[in-house]
């Protein structure tokens, strides 16, 4: 869900490591973490929770040196395990394999107990760390590190974007993903792996994306891919036009028309590691989220223009789908009255900036009020005030957005209250699997189908000139599109 970057590099690499991590600091974190395989065939490790320079400032106080040519780092939002220094990855196992992960391991409790009664010790509370045992005690069979993996991520149920090196083969950097981002950069310095091509765009745009099951195994001098079956499979280099920092409106007439094109891309990024292939995993809402949803008993939706009508959508699936009863108030309104909330509530605030001040103000003052009280963010900045003061905190991925209407943002926001119901569903029991199944396929589709509409630009374009010198609009929906249309008619007041 966060950020991976890795390498097999000509020179020392722990300088681009810590370089990729501050270009994916954007995508919010709790803590980060860089172990490197040094010449002497050892793995050196640094870990700090908060911000990356706080990591780099931990390295450059230590006395060992964390140099060699080949290493992994990340950047955390735990799922599992509270943000602290431990939890943080790599992991080590026996000082023999490292791993990174982006994702959520489902059944780590299952291979947790089987690994400690085969002698694991576990140094953390992370899904993650039972990747590193698994792999180490694959390698006890004299297998290469990706045969080693392989047999591991066969047991492995759930979402994951990994990196893996091990001080038995340290000429090589195995990546995998499944329902988490992965690329490979391919650079003068070496080879690279990252959670984002951003992350690696000073030193490189020729890229490989890694297909959904794929396996890399990478050396300075060679890559090779293996698809889900172990077949071994050729990969496009493809070479990337992004600019590191840039924010452009390209070939676009405006910010909102790109940002209405860019729906697809954000969507896949709010799903991203949120999902498996017919499920919704539950940690995607924090370490904490089964056991919150579990105990609530309502929801009290806070939000402001257009996060306010996704929440107006929100209602109905909950009390449809979760069965879960759902109050929904515009925020300048709620804070300026006395309201009663229960205390087995769960308090969701929506913004995309994370800053809304009403919305805000109204977090503050249900938590003064009711310090118990469950809060929810769902928000698109990770570091606002509104995701500094709740509990669980769901980012929705939509990128910057700059346009005054909000598009991406609110799409993406919707996704994720479809997630919340799914979630919160299962927890309650008020939602089988078959059904579950379907509302997972139907997100997995939306980006493809919104590319669809989005090739209808030119028919829509053709009606609009129907409707431009018009002097009033009505917009209509009942249900769920009641909300929508509602939507549609802020967006035609903000625009014209
Ligand atoms: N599930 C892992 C953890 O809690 C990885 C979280 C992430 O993607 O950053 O450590």
């Amino acid at each position: 869900m966060c950020g991976i970057i890795g390498g097999v590099c000509k020179n020392n690499i722990t300088p681009i490591l810590i370089d990729g991590l501050k270009r994916l600091e954007y995508r919010g974190y709790d803590s980060a973490g860089v172990v490197v395989l040094g010449a002497d065939k050892q793995l050196a490790r640094a870990r700090s929770v908060g911000k990356v320079v706080n990591l780099e400032d931990n390295i450059t106080g230590k006395k060992r040196h964390l140099t060699g040519a080949i290493g992994i780092a990340h950047t955390r939002w735990a799922t599992h395990g509270e943000p602290s220094s431990r939890n943080a990855h790599p992991h080590i196992c026996n000082n023999s394999v490292s791993v990174v992960h982006n994702g959520i391991i489902e059944n780590f409790l299952k291979l947790k107990t089987q690994q400690q009664k085969q002698g694991y010790n576990f140094t953390s509370d992370t899904d993650t760390e039972v990747i590193a045992h698994g792999i180490d005690q694959a390698l006890q069979q004299d297998i290469s590190l990706l045969e080693a993996t392989q047999k591991m991520l066969k047991t492995l149920k759930g979402a994951y974007a990994i990196g893996v090196v091990s001080a038995k083969h340290p000429e090589h950097l195995i990546a995998a993903r499944s329902g988490s981002v992965l690329v490979i950069g391919i650079s003068k310095q070496g080879n690279f792996i990252a959670s984002d091509p951003m992350a690696l765009l000073d030193i490189t745009n020729n890229f490989i994306y890694l297909e959904e099951g794929d396996i890399a195994d990478i050396c300075l001098d060679s890559i090779s891919i293996y698809d889900e079956n172990g077949k071994p499979v050729e990969r496009q280099i493809k070479t990337s036009k992004l600019k590191p920092g840039q924010i452009s409106k390209g070939d676009f007439a405006h910010f909102m028309h790109k940002e209405i094109f860019e729906q697809p891309q954000a969507i896949r990024d709010t799903l991203e590691s949120r999902i498996s292939k017919n499920s919704v995993l539950l940690a995607a809402f924090g370490p904490d989220s089964s056991a919150v949803f579990d105990k609530i008993q309502q929801v009290q939706i806070i939000a402001c223009g257009t996060s306010y009508h996704a929440g107006l959508v929100a209602k109905y699936w909950l009390e449809d789908i979760a069965k879960i009863p759902c109050h929904i108030e515009v925020a300048s309104e709620y804070r300026y009255r006395h309201p009663l909330i229960l205390d087995d509530t769960l308090f969701v605030t929506i913004s995309q900036s994370g800053e809304t001040a009403d919305t805000l103000e109204a977090l503050k003052t249900v938590k003064k009020h009711q310090p118990n009280i469950h809060t929810l963010s769902i928000c698109n900045s990770p570091e606002s005030s509104l995701t500094r003061e709740s509990e669980l905190v769901f980012l929705t991925h939509a990128g910057v957005e700059i346009g005054v209407a909000s598009t991406k943002a609110f799409t993406t926001q919707l996704v994720s209250l479809a997630l919340l119901t799914v979630a919160i569903g299962k927890v309650k029991k008020t939602l089988n699997q078959a059904q579950e199944a379907l509302i997972v396929d139907g997100l997995s589709r939306l980006p493809g189908l919104i590319e669809k509409t989005l090739k209808q630009e030119n028919r829509i374009i053709k009606l609009a000139q129907t409707f431009k010198n018009k002097s009033n609009a009505l917009f209509l929906g009942r249900g769920t599109m009641h909300a929508i249309a509602m939507e549609g008619a802020l967006k035609l007041k903000e625009i014209r």
